[in-house]
Parts: structure tokens; C-alpha cells; sequence
């Protein structure tokens, strides 16, 4: 037996989503069908017009509704320390640990030999222009092969900046895994054990 064509093509779409396979797919569908309208309706719109409405912090690169996130645009924050983190939902995991008032710099994305992925590749530029004030860099990319090779060019780079400390977040974290899957307190002790480079 096959579904109808609308439903399948609902189950083909729901499977692009990591993790979602064949039978989680038609799970979603079920529970999609037997959803309010007019949620559906919101729901669709939010899917149509989220990646309008997302934009990349002009100065940090983290995800932000205008030019600017709100970390960037908080006074209060001490932007003489800048921790570079891989992807925005990184720095969402930084940001739950409640310790760092600096600022950061996303990257959105990691070196990758294989693929040919070069620093230059990812979000740097806007990093050097941010520099000049700038005390200690925490880079902290993900205990994975690919976040520990970033990590080795952008402390590379930065020799060329001798009056800024750079330090590197604690191996507290299990290797291979990801800043967003450490729980907080982890993280905490990961962030408060940085090393110098
Ligand atoms: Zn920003």
C-alpha cells in the first residue's frame, strides 16, 4: 500500500531533517495531520520565511533578527575578550553557563582538509578589524579532529598579534564530541581550565 502522493511527499521532506528517518517520518506526518489548521499554517509560514528574517551579526557572525545580535550590541559586555566558537549554537551552550561576559566570534563552520574548507573559507575577516583592542582569545572550537585543526591555524594566525593572550577551553570535554552536548557544568569547568596556546 502506498500513501496518498500529498503525504508522501510530506514524509520525503520530514527525512532531509538529520536523525529522521523512514518510520520517525511517518510518525511526524501522523501527528502533523492530526494538528490544528491554523498551527499548521503558522508553522509552514515560520518555515517559509525564517531564513528571510535570519541574519549573521555583521560583527560577530552569530545568528541575529537585524545587523547586529544582541550580544554585540550589549554595553556591557568586555569586548577585549572574544571567544571564537564554531557555530551560533555553540555559543548558545557558552552563554547557558553563565560565566562569560565577553564577547564572540563566530566562525559558523570548521576546517576541513578534505573537503578543501580554509580558514579564509570561514567567518575571519571581520575578526582581524575587531583586534586592535583586543586582550585574550579563547578559542573554543569542539574537541573534533576538525575544531582541534581550526583551533592550531587560528592560534597560528594569531602569533601575529603577540600582545593577545590566546587560550584554548580545557580537554575536560570528551574528545569528538560537541560544545552544545557537554552539560553545563562541564562546559564550565572546560571554559575555567583554558590553557594559553
Ligand atoms: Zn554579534
Amino acid at each position: 500500500m502506498k500513501y496518498p502522493i500529498a503525504f508522501q511527499e510530506l514524509i520525503y521532506y520530514l527525512k532531509k531533517l538529520p536523525g529522521v528517518g523512514t518510520k520517525t517520518a511517518e510518525r511526524y506526518g501522523y501527528f502533523l495531520m492530526n494538528m490544528d489548521e491554523e498551527i499548521l499554517q503558522e508553522f509552514g509560514n515560520a518555515i517559509i520565511n525564517f531564513k528571510e528574517n535570519i541574519h549573521h551579526c555583521k560583527i560577530c557572525g552569530n545568528l541575529s533578527d537585524g545587523d547586529y545580535c544582541d550580544i554585540c550590541q550589549d554595553q556591557s559586555r568586555d569586548i577585549s575578550t572574544i571567544c571564537i566558537v564554531e557555530t551560533s549554537k555553540d555559543l548558545f551552550a557558552m552563554e547557558n553557563i553563565r560565566e562569560y561576559r565577553g564577547s564572540y566570534h563566530v566562525l559558523n563552520g570548521t576546517i576541513s582538509i578534505i573537503d578543501g574548507v580554509t580558514l579564509d573559507d570561514l567567518n575571519i575577516k571581520t575578526l582581524y578589524d575587531r583586534l586592535e583592542s583586543v586582550k585574550e582569545i579563547i578559542i573554543a572550537t569542539n574537541p573534533t579532529s576538525q575544531g582541534e585543526t581550526t583551533a592550531l591555524y587560528l592560534a597560528k594566525v594569531l602569533q601575529r598579534y603577540p600582545q593577545i593572550k590566546v587560550t584554548r577551553i580545557a580537554h575536560g570535554l570528551p574528545i569528538g564530541s560537541n560544545l552544545d552536548y557537554a552539560d553545563e557544568l562541564t562546559l564550565l569547568k572546560s571554559f575555567e581550565g583554558r590553557k594559553e596556546m
